[in-house]
């Protein structure tokens, strides 16, 4: 499940370190349309967001 951060709403994976607090959420936001959107690289081992 995607975690927003609660600091600067960027998307990240659970388990990453990059955020101190966030909100899970069942789905991405309409914003994010394409790998390129996930701007952290906890999401670097996926090649699309269908993977995800
Ligand atoms: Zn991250």
């Amino acid at each position: 499940m995607p975690v927003m951060a609660s600091g600067d709403f960027s998307l990240h994976r659970e388990g990453c370190g990059e955020f101190d607090d966030g909100m899970p959420i069942s789905s991405f936001p309409d914003e994010v349309t394409s790998i390129e959107d996930l701007e952290c690289e906890c999401w670097s081992e996926f090649d699309s967001l269908e993977e995800i």
